[in-house]
C-alpha cells in the first residue's frame, strides 16, 4: 500500500530536523547493500520508515540492536526519545530492478558495460534506502557509494573524494528523499566550469560519439538557460554543482534531481539529430533546470500541488529555451503537441482542477496518476495566460516572492496565491479560482453581426488574447489584444475580414470560428504566413475531431490538402502524430483503418516530394512514410542504400520504422529482422527487432510477443517495444484475441510498481475497438483494477467514447 495523506500529515506533525547518512554498496551483482543512518527529533515514541522489498533488514535504534518489525514495506519504530535527537540505523540488502523504479541495472549490448542507477521520484526512494518518504520531511543527505573501481559515480552533491571505488559526496541542502540520485557506470563525460560552478554532461560509453557530436550545443544551451534563470530568478542557484546524465531505461523524459538531472538516453539519438529533436531537448533542459527552484528548493507539501512544480516547469521550459537559449517559435510546438494533450485530458472523466484539493489525492498511487496532461500541458498553458493577463513584471514579482519565501521549504496553492496577490493589484484570487480550481475549458466562438465579427465565450473564465484578421487571400491585415469575459466583444474594425481569436496561443480554450472564416482558413491553411497561427488552427481541428465536430475524413482531407506544403517540420510531425496515434485508432473504424493509413502515406509521399532541399521537412516526412507505406519495394530500397533520397539520410530510428512496417506487411521474416538487429548492434537494435518480430501478421508472432510481455521481470523498454509492435492499426481482426487477453491479464501485470503500471496502461491496444470490445473494457473496469491502471483504462475508454 502506498503512503496516504493522513499518514503523511501525522508523521510530518511529529518529526523534525531529519538528516541522512547514506552508504550504498553497489559491488554486488544480484543485490546491493544499503546502510541508512537517520537523525531526527520526534514528539511521539513511535513512527515508521518505508523500505520496500528488502531481502534482509537489521535495525539499530539509539545504539541498541532491535529485532526489526518489518512487513516488506515498512519498518516500525518504537521507543523513540521525545526529548533528545534520535539516531536510527537500517542496514538492508535489496534487489536491483529492471523496470526503472528503484536501483535500475542495465547491461549495454554494444560493449557489455554495466550501469547501475537509482531512479527515484514518487515513493521509490524506499526501494533504495529506509526513509520517511514524503516531500515535507526534507532532509540533508550525506552520501557515500562503493562501486567497481573502474566506473564513475555521479550523485546530487559534488564529489568530495574518491579512491579505489569509494566515492564520498558533499552533503546536500534539505531535499525530499525522492529526489536523491546515484548513477554508476563507465560514463563518457564532458565537464567544464561556468559562473563558478562545476557542470557536466554524461552518457553511456557506447554513446560517446553522440555526446561529442552534441557537446558544444548541450553546453551552450545549459549555460544560456542557467544565465537566463540567474536574470529571471532572485534566489541564487540552490545547489553545489550541475551534472546532466543521459541514462538507460528511465521511465520519465527526465528527472529533476537536485544538482544532477537524469535524461532518458533516447534524447541523444544516433545518426543525425533533427531540428525538432534539438528544440524539444532544449525545452526539457530548461524544464529540468527550472525545477532546481520549482520543486527542489521550493517543494510541494503534498501531491495535490504537483502543478506548483510541473506547470511551472512546463511554462518555464518553453519560455527559457526560447528567450534564453534562442530556440525560435517554440509556441508552435506547444500548440501542436502540448495543448492537444491538455484538451484531450481535460475532456475525460479523470480531469481535475490544475490545483486539486489535497483530499482528492489521498495516496501516492493516486498521485502517480496526476502527472498528466492537466498538470503539465494545461497547467503550463494557464501560466502563459496568467503572465499575459497580469503582465510579466507582476507575474515574475509574485513568482520570485514565492521562491524566496519557501527556499528549501514546502509550499501549497494558498502560499502561492498569497505571494502573487502581494505583487499585483488585479483580482488574483478570482483568477486562481476560475483557472486553477475548476476542471474543463471554455469555448470561444465567433459569430457575425452583419459582417462584424463578435467574440463570445461559453464558460466561466476571463481570457486575454490576440485576434488576427486576414483578407480573403489570407494576408494579415491587423492584430489586436482582446479581453473576453461574460460580455460579447464586437470587432467592428475587422468587419468583413477572416478572424482568428487566440492567434498567439495565449489562452486555453476551444475555438469555434464563424463558417466564413473557417471556409477561408481551411481552404488556405498552408498559405498563412505565421506558423503559430497555422499551429493554433491545426490544434483546433484536432480537438474538433475529438469532440466529433469534425470527422476523421475531414481531418485527413486537411492533412492531404495542406500538410505536404507545410514548411515547418515541427508542425508536420505534430499533426502526423495526432493523425496516427489519436485520429486513426480512436475515430476510424477498424474496417477503414487501412484506407486511413494509406491516406497518411499518400500525404507523406507528396510531402517528401515537396520538401525539395529542406532536409528537416524531408526527415519528418520520411519517418511518417516509413511507418505507413504499403510500398515494400520503396522501403527495401531505403534499407539497401541507407538513404531516403539524394542528400536525405535514413536515420536509425526511421530505419527501424521501415523494418517494423515491412514486418507488419508480412515482408520481413525473422532472419531479415535478425540481420537488421546484428547490423545495428545497440540496445535500440535489440528493441527495434523485438518490435518488428511482434508486428508480423501471424498468430505465431503475436503469441510469442504476448508471451514475452507476460514474462516475469521483463524490463520496461522491452515491454514497450513489444506492445508497440503488437498493435498495428490494420491488423484489428488478427488482434481480437490479444485485446481480450490484455484486458484479462493487465491488472495482474500492473501490480509490479507505479512505473510499470503506467507502462501497462500505455500498452493498451493502439487500434480501433468495436462496441463489443468497449463493452469488454467496461466489464473489466467493473472488476478490481489497480489505481494506476484504472485511471489509464478509464482515459482510453473516454477517448474512444
Ligand atoms: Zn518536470
Amino acid at each position: 500500500m502506498s503512503l496516504t495523506l493522513d499518514e503523511a500529515r501525522t508523521r510530518a506533525g511529529v518529526l523534525s530536523s531529519v538528516s541522512y547518512f547514506l552508504d550504498l554498496d553497489l559491488t554486488g551483482l544480484e543485490t546491493f547493500r544499503s546502510h541508512a543512518r537517520l537523525r531526527f527529533r520526534s514528539s511521539a515514541p513511535e513512527t515508521f520508515l518505508e523500505l520496500k522489498g528488502a531481502l534482509s533488514v537489521s535495525l539499530l535504534v539509539n545504539g541498541e540492536v532491535v529485532e526489526a518489525a518489518y512487513d516488506g514495506g515498512r519498518v516500525s519504530l518504537a521507543g523513540l526519545s521525545t526529548e533528545a535527537v534520535n539516531e536510527v540505523e537500517v542496514t538492508a540488502t535489496l534487489p536491483y530492478t529492471t523496470d526503472g523504479d528503484g536501483m535500475h541495472t542495465f547491461t549495454d549490448p554494444a560493449d557489455g558495460s554495466r550501469y547501475v542507477a537509482a531512479y527515484l521520484g514518487m515513493d521509490n526512494a524506499s526501494k533504495v534506502f529506509a526513509c520517511f518518504d514524503q516531500n515535507d520531511l526534507k532532509a540533508s543527505f550525506a552520501v557515500s557509494v562503493t562501486a567497481d573501481p573502474a566506473v564513475t559515480v555521479l550523485a546530487n552533491g559534488a564529489v568530495v573524494s574518491h579512491e579505489a571505488g569509494r566515492w564520498v559526496f558533499a552533503t546536500t541542502p534539505p531535499i525530499p528523499p525522492a529526489l536523491l540520485v546515484v548513477a554508476a557506470g563507465p560514463w563518457h563525460s564532458v565537464r567544464w566550469t561556468h559562473a563558478g560552478l562545476d557542470f557536466g554532461w554524461h552518457a553511456r560509453h557506447s554513446l560517446a560519439a553522440e555526446l561529442e557530436r552534441d557537446a558544444a550545443e548541450l553546453r551552450r544551451t545549459t549555460e544560456a538557460c542557467f544565465d537566463h534563470y540567474a536574470d529571471l530568478i532572485d534566489e541564487p542557484y540552490p545547489f553545489d554543482s550541475y551534472d546532466q546524465v543521459f541514462v538507460p531505461g528511465l521511465n520519465w523524459g527526465a528527472q529533476e534531481m537536485p544538482g544532477c538531472v537524469t535524461y532518458r538516453d533516447e534524447l541523444l539519438p544516433r545518426g543525425a539529430i533533427t531540428d525538432t529533436q534539438r528544440a524539444i531537448r532544449a525545452v526539457i533542459i530548461a524544464h529540468e533546470m527550472s525545477h532546481m527552484w520549482f520543486g527542489d528548493s521550493m517543494t510541494m507539501t503534498w501531491w495535490e500541488d504537483t502543478w506548483l512544480q510541473e506547470s511551472f516547469a512546463d511554462y518555464m521550459g518553453y519560455r527559457v529555451a526560447e528567450a534564453g537559449a534562442g530556440f525560435a517559435d517554440l509556441r508552435v510546438e506547444v500548440e501542436v503537441r502540448s495543448k492537444p494533450w491538455g484538451y484531450r485530458s481535460d475532456a475525460r472523466r479523470s480531469t481535475h482542477p490544475v490545483a486539486p484539493l489535497a483530499d482528492d489525492v489521498p495516496d501516492v498511487d493516486t498521485a502517480a496518476t496526476i502527472f498528466d496532461g492537466i498538470s503539465y500541458a494545461k497547467g503550463g498553458a494557464c501560466l502563459v495566460q496568467l503572465a499575459f493577463w497580469l503582465g510579466d513584471e507582476e507575474f515574475m514579482a509574485g513568482v520570485n516572492r514565492h521562491l524566496t519565501r519557501f527556499r528549501f521549504g514546502n509550499a501549497t496553492l494558498a502560499d502561492f496565491v498569497e505571494s502573487l496577490a502581494a505583487s499585483s493589484s488585479k483580482d488574483v484570487r478570482g483568477w486562481v479560482d476560475a483557472w486553477l480550481r475548476r476542471p474543463g475549458f471554455d469555448t470561444m466562438s465567433v459569430r457575425r453581426d452583419g459582417d462584424v465579427p463578435v467574440l463570445e465565450r461559453e464558460g466561466s473564465r476571463p481570457h486575454a488574447f490576440t485576434v488576427a484578421a486576414y483578407d480573403s487571400s489570407l494576408r494579415l491585415v491587423g492584430r489586436k489584444r482582446v479581453e473576453l469575459g461574460a460580455e460579447p466583444v464586437p470587432l467592428p474594425e475587422f468587419a468583413g475580414l477572416v478572424v482568428v481569436p487566440n492567434a498567439g496561443g495565449e489562452t486555453f480554450a476551444a475555438l469555434r470560428l464563424d463558417a466564413g472564416s473557417w471556409a477561408a482558413l481551411s481552404g488556405g491553411l498552408s498559405r498563412l504566413e505565421d506558423p503559430l497561427v497555422r499551429a493554433v488552427l491545426w490544434s483546433s481541428a484536432a480537438r474538433r475531431v475529438r469532440s466529433r465536430e469534425l470527422s476523421a475524413d475531414d481531418f485527413l482531407d486537411l492533412v492531404e490538402a495542406h500538410l505536404p506544403e507545410e514548411t515547418r517540420a515541427d508542425i508536420i510531425e505534430g499533426v502526423l502524430s495526432e493523425a496516427r496515434s489519436v485520429v486513426i485508432p480512436q475515430r476510424v473504424p477498424a474496417s477503414r483503418a487501412a484506407g486511413a493509413v494509406a491516406r497518411v502515406a499518400a500525404a507523406a509521399a507528396a510531402g517528401l516530394k515537396a520538401s525539395g532541399d529542406d532536409e528537416q521537412r524531408a526527415l519528418a516526412w520520411a519517418a511518417a512514410l516509413a511507418a505507413t507505406s504499403a510500398d515494400a519495394g520503396l522501403l527495401r530500397g531505403w534499407l539497401e542504400t541507407d538513404k531516403v533520397a539524394v542528400g536525405v539520410p535514413l536515420l536509425p530510428t526511421t530505419r527501424w520504422e521501415a523494418v517494423v512496417r515491412l514486418a507488419s506487411l508480412g515482408e520481413a521474416d525473422a532472419r531479415f529482422i535478425a540481420a537488421e538487429r546484428d547490423r545495428d548492434g545497440t540496445v535500440e537494435g535489440d528493441l527495434g527487432a523485438l518490435r518488428a518480430l511482434a508486428a508480423r501478421p501471424s498468430t505465431t508472432a503475436k503469441d510469442a510477443a504476448w508471451e514475452a510481455m507476460l514474462a516475469p521481470g521483463v524490463d520496461n523498454r522491452r515491454f514497450d517495444a513489444l506492445a508497440s509492435g503488437m498493435w498495428i492499426a490494420e491488423q484489428a481482426h488478427l488482434l481480437r484475441p490479444y485485446v481480450a487477453a490484455y484486458l484479462a491479464e493487465a491488472p495482474a501485470l500492473a501490480t509490479r510498481g507505479q512505473a510499470f503500471a503506467l507502462e501497462v496502461g500505455r500498452a493498451f491496444p493502439r487500434i480501433a475497438l468495436d462496441s463489443e470490445q468497449l463493452d469488454g473494457l467496461r466489464a473489466a473496469l467493473a472488476d478490481g483494477v489497480p489505481t494506476i491502471l484504472r485511471r489509464s483504462w478509464e482515459d482510453h475508454f473516454d477517448d474512444r467514447e
